[in-house]
């Protein structure tokens, strides 16, 4: 796994943005798989921006997203709805070429994937208790995408969406630890202190209970860290 450091997430946004749009420029019609929460978000925005000022078309993109949550009635705190406003809305992909895991026969979602011919480039968060997507601590390596119940500190961490805790759905459908490691090129981005612990973790090698530990087998894993999430990193 190749690691990068960097003063702040602003020019982690900017490397990964610069990785997307070189592939999206290369290979007009590549397979993305994308994120949701905080930390993509200033990536998408420049991605936005590059786009624009560049004149890179997604027209041709398909992008398949990480996970949804399930039982989830208000389409307002849904991830289609979040990666509407913070990208799709802005760059000129075809909605219907945009695909987000079902609960109704999740398993389709992986076979949908290597219909497209599986994807290129993925995007990924971390979350501090290890997640990827939503595999939550010692979530099956070889698991498929499926519902899973997720775990008491994503639901705090989520909460911060939600006007209450309550409103937090406790299940959702997710590509499985398997369906993310088939992806050929992984940007994995976390940053800020509250991550530190969990990056130090995740390099010690592979650990069930880090389900991102396992992307230290990955071919083609990078990982990009700002100076508070690489705080812990000299303790190893
Ligand atoms: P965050 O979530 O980007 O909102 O910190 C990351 C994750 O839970 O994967």
């Amino acid at each position: 796994m190749k690691i990068i450091i960097r003063k702040n997430s602003e020019e982690i946004a900017d490397l990964v943005s610069e990785r997307v749009l070189n592939l999206v420029f290369e290979q007009p019609n590549c397979v993305l798989g994308l994120a949701t929460g905080s930390t993509p978000l200033e990536t998408y925005q420049k991605i936005i921006e590059k786009a624009k000022n560049r004149n890179i078309s997604f027209k041709n993109v398909k992008s398949f997203n990480l996970d949804e949550y399930c039982n989830n009635e208000d389409f307002f705190q849904s991830y289609r709805y979040f990666m509407d406003i913070h990208l799709f809305n802005h760059i000129d992909i075809q909605k219907e070429n945009t695909f987000f895991p079902k609960s109704q026969a999740p398993e389709n979602y992986d076979e949908n994937i290597k219909k497209c011919g599986g994807i290129d480039l993925q995007i990924l968060g971390i979350g501090r208790n290890g997640h990827i997507a939503f595999n939550e601590p010692n979530t099956p390596f070889e698991s498929k995408t499926h519902i899973t119940n997720l775990d008491e500190k994503t639901i705090q961490d989520n909460a911060r969406f939600f006007h209450s805790i309550e409103q937090v759905p406790t299940q959702a459908v997710t590509m499985g630890i398997s369906t993310i490691l088939q992806a050929k090129e992984i940007h994995l981005i976390v940053s800020g202190k509250n991550k530190a612990k969990t990056v130090q973790t995740l390099l010690k090698g592979v650990d069930p209970s880090c389900p991102a530990s396992i992307l230290n087998t990955h071919p083609n894993t990078t990982i990009y860290l700002d100076q508070d999430a690489a705080s812990e990193i000299e303790s190893l």
